[in-house]
């Protein structure tokens, strides 16, 4: 792979960009690999990379029925924070967001990580005591959050009206290192090194069974035929239930679409991420200049892919109390992604019954942030057999009565 750099973009100015290479290769699969893993959005294809930068493992296929990032990574609203309760939680959404932190550097492809800071407002008491308890807890964990009041939140967001009737601004959950990252790139940078390590990508590829011998996996069938492998591991977010049913087991999460928007471009106006969970809706500004809405999940399961309208009505009602800005906006288009949900609001990354079959999934409505340290726990996961950062998010929790509650941290939608 020849690096990036800014020689080579003066180099390739000179000769009329005609020396760019493709940034991943497209092979046809082989008959077997070491590793299966399905599905090629962030967390798959992190995944496949630290398999095989921190353990050596390349002789891997990563299968994907649509395009590489075309699920939810290339769906979100690219928020990345690690203030959760929990402290198997904030473990590894800390491990992601200090890996994001010089990823652009360690793939070599910018993913435009921007460090600009994200608050969760409070505004009633309860999400009051809720924060700041969650400030606390972060205190213990090494997680860098603070709780400020309304006059700090004002400063830091000059737009939001604090001082709204039904719901004023009393507070908020400030993390200064928390932000965004450009989605596709963060898929586009994993695909391109894996990919160079050896690593093959299959787009186009779909997964319409599971096979096994017994109790272990020994393959599966695909749209471009069937593959053999060692291991396999399940990473499909929203159709995590239909592939563990291809693998003869139940999950205990539910399927739904989750929506977002965004305004047409206007001047920058707000430098961080707010999220407003007790009127249900967030907002940061795109690079671009766009406002980035997110909204909330639907009502019922489904596995419908894309927006509507009464989402836009009921996301841009939440929020014209606490940003009276945006009701002069024109929204410019809106789309939805299909999240799967736990009952703890925490994710799963766990062997299975199925000897040899593994699964990440649950992310839920939060998934993006956690991007990295969730590639890095489970590819630990399936080259050993275990990994500190994984081991409380096993699928034995639900029997067990072990639940990592997130509801707080998580129960919205981001
Ligand atoms: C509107 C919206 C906003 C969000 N906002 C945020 C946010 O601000 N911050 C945040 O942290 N998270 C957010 N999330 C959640 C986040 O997007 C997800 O948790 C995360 O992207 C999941 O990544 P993934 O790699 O597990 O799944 P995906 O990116 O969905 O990748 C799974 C892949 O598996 C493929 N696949 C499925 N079935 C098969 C099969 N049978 N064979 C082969 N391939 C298959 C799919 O095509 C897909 O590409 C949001 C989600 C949505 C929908």
């Amino acid at each position: 792979m020849r690096r990036y750099s800014a020689f080579a973009i003066a180099r390739e100015a000179a000769r009329h960009h005609q020396g760019w290479e493709r940034a991943w290769r497209s092979p046809e699969p082989k008959k077997k690999y070491d590793i299966i893993i399905v599905g090629a959005g962030g967390h798959g294809l992190a995944t496949a990379y630290y398999l095989g930068k921190n353990h050596g493992l390349t002789n891997i296929a990563v299968l994907e029925k649509g395009w590489l990032g075309g699920g939810n990574t290339g769906r979100n609203t690219t928020i990345i924070r690690s203030n959760y309760l929990q402290d198997p939680s904030a473990a590894i959404y800390e491990k992601a967001r200090s890996l994001y932190e010089t990823l652009s550097q360690d793939l070599n492809y910018n993913i435009m990580f921007s460090p600009r800071g994200v608050m969760m407002l409070a505004q009633t008491q309860h999400e009051i005591r809720g924060y700041q308890r969650t400030a606390y807890a972060n205190a213990l964990q090494g997680v860098a959050t603070e709780f400020i009041g309304p006059q700090r939140v004002k400063e830091l967001c000059p737009i939001i009206e604090i001082g709204g009737p039904r719901y004023p601004v009393l507070g908020a959950l400030w993390q200064p290192r928390g932000g965004t990252a450009r989605h596709d790139a963060v898929a586009w940078g994993y695909a391109r090194a894996c990919s160079d390590m050896g690593i093959d990508i299959i787009q186009q590829c779909e997964v319409t069974a599971i096979r096994s011998q017994g109790d272990k996996v020994q393959g599966v069938t695909t749209t471009k035929g069937s593959i053999d492998c060692d291991k396999l591991g399940i990473v499909v977010a929203g159709n995590s239930g239909v592939l563990a049913d291809m693998a003869g087991f139940r999950l205990p999460l539910e399927s739904v679409a989750r929506q977002a928007l965004v305004s047409e471009p206007i001047k920058p106006c707000m430098d961080v991420v707010v999220m407003a969970n007790t009127v249900h809706g967030y907002m940061s500004q795109s690079d671009k200049g766009e406002m980035v809405i997110g909204g909330g999940t639907d009502g019922h399961n489904n596995y419908t892919q894309r927006g509507s309208f009464h989402h836009i009505e009921e996301t841009v009602r939440a929020l014209i109390e606490t940003f009276p800005m945006i009701s002069r906006l024109k929204m410019l288009r809106q789309w939805g992604g299909i999240v799967d949900v736990t009952g703890d609001r925490s994710p799963i990354l766990s062997k299975t019954p199925l000897e040899g079959c593994f699964i990440n999934g649950g992310w839920g409505t939060g998934g993006f942030k956690a991007i990295p340290g969730s590639g890095w726990a489970m590819a630990e996961l399936m080259a050993k057999g275990a990994s500190p950062l994984a081991a409380a998010f096993g699928l034995e929790r639900f029997r067990e009565g072990r639940f990592i509650d997130e509801s707080v941290a998580a129960g919205v939608a981001h």
